[in-house]
């Protein structure tokens, strides 16, 4: 190796500033050990990150939604000192369109599961019938009645007498969006921590939480927090290969700009590239091989602006699946531009973008139940590896944060968090692989 080498053998090397590596740089900084993050991009945030566009403006890699449960996103803004950049609500507080009518979900200071009482009572969507037997699942739920490891949310949902509509106006509405997938798909141990986590083991935990469009901005101050305690990004860094010195236990990290050694290393790149990180040791390795099979979900973005306000409201949802989530922002010149996230968008994905933007002002004007006003502008995102499978076989595929290679460690929302992809899941995941990065470190 007579490549030029910087970082040191005492050094930790994160490679990908995605939330889950930035939050595995923080914790290791925090606790004093040298880390040196390397991002082959050159922004932060990964997929929770955003773009600049030509304009000037900036855009959500995708559009972002958090809880007041999710606590370690929150955490991990509070140490980059950003949280006051991101709006929180108090208490839930969310409008349901369906054709024309609206249905208000908020919460009241009544405790436990009373806070939702007023609402539930006055929800339009659901006869009475239907209301008495969501409200005894979500008392079934808040007593951590147990789910089979291989039940679908779709199963749970037929064990517990839930109707078309209660799954539609109810539960859909909140696990389309957070697990991405179909109630058939999606495994009832992940939904049930889901509603758990958001109705009952946080205080208001399903306030909802608006990282806004700017999403990059929320770790602008990283640079400076991580240099503070000794370490250092680098962005526009590829790594290339990682090679592990089996006699010297440590690393030798190849980039396009070099050699960068390491005594240990958090991968924190998605599964879909990690082959491509690894040497042969480290990509042959069980656990990598396995999490190669979990399939990848995708979400679409839709940008449409209308020459003036069709809304009030900050944040809409329209049940049904597709699901889709409106995040509305009215500009100075009185035009509204609607960011609709599609999750679960099935075929959809794989239609032409004219198409997509007919599609979702079809659907929005059914669910507004009046004429849209003019569109002045549209545009479309696809991401095609937005988020993994939540299958209840899927779930076994995904590794924990240890490799057989010593030293060498996963973080990424794809890890065996037993949480979805989501923000939280990321951060969750580095915190760990920070500290068994810690601990291996200590050994
Ligand atoms: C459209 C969309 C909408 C979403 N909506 C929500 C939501 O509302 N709420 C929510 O909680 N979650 C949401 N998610 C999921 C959430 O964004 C992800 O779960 C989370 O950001 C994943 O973080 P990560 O760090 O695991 O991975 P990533 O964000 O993918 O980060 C990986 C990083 O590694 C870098 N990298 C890759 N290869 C290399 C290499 N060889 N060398 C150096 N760097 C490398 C990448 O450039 C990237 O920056 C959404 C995702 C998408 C795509």
């Amino acid at each position: 190796m007579d490549a030029h080498q910087v970082g040191g053998l005492n050094s930790v090397v994160v490679v990908g500033a995605g939330l889950a590596g930035i939050a595995a740089a923080v914790e290791l900084a925090d606790a004093g050990y040298p880390v040196m993050l390397l991002e082959q991009s050159s922004r932060l945030g990964g997929r929770a990150g955003s773009v600049r566009l030509a304009d000037g403006t900036s855009q959500p890699v995708g559009s972002h939604l958090f809880l007041r449960c999710n606590t370690e996103y929150i955490r991990l803004l509070e140490r980059l000192g950003t949280k006051s950049q991101v709006h929180l609500q108090k208490k839930l507080a969310l409008v349901v369109l369906h054709m024309g009518k609206t249905g208000r979900f908020y919460a009241t200071s009544l405790p436990d599961l009373l806070s939702f009482a007023p609402a539930f009572i006055k929800y339009p969507f659901l006869s009475l019938h239907d209301k008495h037997l969501v409200a005894r699942a979500l008392w079934m739920i808040r007593h951590g009645e147990p789910v089979m490891p291989d039940e679908t949310f779709a199963q749970w949902l037929q064990r517990h007498k839930q109707s078309l509509a209660a799954r539609r106006f109810i539960w859909e509405l909140i696990s389309a969006p957070t697990l991405n997938s179909p109630a058939e798909e999606a495994s009832a141990a992940l939904a049930m921590v889901i509603f758990r986590t958001a109705f009952f083991e946080c205080d208001h935990g399903a306030a909802l939480g608006f990282p806004g469009r700017d999403l990059s901005r929320l770790y602008a101050t990283l640079p400076q927090y991580l240099k503070a305690r000794g370490g250092e990004i680098r962005m526009n860094c590829r790594v290339q290969q990682v090679v592990f010195n089996a006699q010297e236990r440590c690393f030798s990290i190849l980039t396009k700009n070099g050699l960068i050694a390491a005594k240990a290393v958090v991968l924190a790149v998605p599964y879909t590239t990690l082959p491509r990180v690894g040497n042969a040791t480290i990509a042959e390795d069980g656990a990598l091989r396995t999490v190669q099979k979990l399939p990848a979900k995708s979400i679409v973005d839709v940008f449409l602006t209308y020459d003036k306000a069709l809304t009030k409201h900050s944040v809409l949802a329209i049940p049904g699946l597709p699901a889709l989530w409106v995040f509305p922002e009215t500009k100075s010149d009185g035009a509204q531009e609607l960011a609709v996230s599609i999750s679960c968008p099935g075929e959809l994905a794989a239609y032409p973008a004219a198409q997509i933007i007919r599609w979702t002002e079809s659907h929005l004007q059914k669910a507004f139940g009046q004429p849209l006003p003019d569109l002045i502008n549209a545009r479309v995102i696809k991401h095609q590896a937005a988020t993994f499978s939540t299958h209840p076989m899927a779930q076994t595929w995904r590794p924990t944060n240890t490799t057989s290679v010593p030293g060498l460690f996963l973080a990424g929302d794809y890890t065996a968090t037993g949480l979805p992809a989501t923000m939280e899941g990321a951060v969750r995941s580095g915190i760990d692989a920070a500290a068994a990065v810690i601990r291996y470190c200590r050994a």
